[in-house]
């Protein structure tokens, strides 16, 4: 089926009307009409290829959500009206040790992702949530809780599950001191859900204009990351720090902000390495990690989770033609706290 959707043709120029090939439901498959889809900065990343990974044309776009308008006739769980959700993820293997334990995003035969992934279907690449609708596998479909407003609820399934795995795989709760680093789509999640799960949360931004924002997400105190004396008043005393960031930035900072045996987890994916003085990790004993999405079976608790605690994001909606915008505003750090593209304005 011939869909619309926004596409970038390479690294330089800026993303435009595309249209796309979705094939027809197989027997398996959900087919969803798009009503959101959140503006991740990895789409940014992956558009002007600043991984190096990219494939055009590139439809970005994984936080995608709307409303069922087919199904195949194996499918069990959806019906045509139902909310539904796709995430980073569209298929795997199935078989292997991490699809078998829930784990699909380390598929050991490669996970197929929501864009720029190789389709099994149409032998060429996935195209994203930039685009009016999407067939997907009922394997990798979400159910929305229906308390939730679909629009704040999209970025949920990349920066909810994001920030939501790394917090609960280091137990991030009640009695434990657990940091947050930078105030963006994922940071303003991950505040929400260490402050949800009874965490004594620290938001460390760069931007002083976010302290009373960071508070009001449920931060019990803000940090500006660039002022050593702030910094300094915490060494030594965190059992784990979610990094965000998405550009260069110094990890040995955080790292000495560790106790023993505490965890600096990095989700942000900054293009270039970033230097690590061993010395960090010595004294005392500590650890650097790192945290990939989540698999579908906690990207669905964590919906159920959010559903039954109404946790959303803070979201800014705007048309499908403002995109190049949100781009040059995510870069400066401007967006409050993820862009959310209303569909309907590419259908019009
Ligand atoms: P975002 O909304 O742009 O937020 C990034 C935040 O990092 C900014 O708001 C800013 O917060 C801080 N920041 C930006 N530049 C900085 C710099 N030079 N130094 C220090 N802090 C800086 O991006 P996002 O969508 O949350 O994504 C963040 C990163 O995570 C990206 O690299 C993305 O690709 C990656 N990601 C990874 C996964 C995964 O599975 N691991 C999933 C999704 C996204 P302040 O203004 O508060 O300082
Ligand atoms: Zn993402
Ligand atoms: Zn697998």
């Amino acid at each position: 089926m011939p869909t619309k959707a926004f596409a970038a043709q390479s690294a330089t120029s800026p993303l435009g009307p595309f249209t796309i090939e979705r094939r027809e439901p197989l027997p398996g498959d959900v087919e969803i009409d798009i009503l959101f889809c959140g503006v991740c900065h990895s789409d940014l990343h992956f558009a002007r290829n600043e991984w190096g990974m990219t494939a055009y044309p590139v439809v970005p776009g994984h936080e995608i959500l709307g409303r069922v308008t087919r199904v195949g006739e194996d499918v069990k769980r959806f019906k045509p009206g139902d909310l539904a959700a796709i995430g980073c993820l569209v298929d795997s293997c199935r078989t292997c040790a991490s699809c078998r334990q829930g784990l699909e995003q380390f598929c050991l035969q490669g996970p197929v992702f929501s864009y720029n992934g190789p389709d099994k279907h149409s032998g060429g690449m996935t195209f994203g949530g930039y685009s009016e609708k999407i067939v997907a596998d009922e394997a990798f479909t979400l159910k929305v809780p229906g308390n939730l407003d679909p629009a704040r609820a999209a970025p949920l399934l990349c920066a909810g599950i994001t920030t939501y795995s790394p917090l609960r795989k280091w137990g991030a709760g009640r009695g434990k001191k657990v940091g947050v680093v930078g105030l963006g789509g994922l940071g303003h999640m991950g505040v929400k859900f260490a402050h949800a799960f009874g965490a004594h949360t620290v938001l460390f931004t760069t931007s002083e204009s976010k302290v009373a924002d960071g508070r009001k997400l449920g931060a019990d105190e803000v940090v500006i990351s660039k002022d050593a004396d702030q910094m300094a008043r915490h060494a030594g005393s965190f059992d784990m720090i979610l990094d965000t960031v998405s550009a260069d930035h110094d990890l040995n900072a955080y790292l000495g902000l560790l106790k023993l045996d505490g965890s600096l987890v990095m989700v942000g994916a900054p293009p270039s390495p970033q230097g690590v003085s061993v010395f960090s990790l010595l004294m005392p004993r500590r650890n650097l990690s790192g945290s990939l999405i989540g698999g579908i079976p906690e990207t669905q608790e964590m919906l159920d989770f959010c559903g039954q605690h109404d946790v959303v994001c803070d979201i800014e909606l705007i048309r499908m033609d403002q995109i190049n915008e949100a781009y040059e505003r995510m870069l400066r750090s401007d967006v409050k706290y993820r862009f959310v593209i209303d569909m309907a304005s590419l259908k019009a």
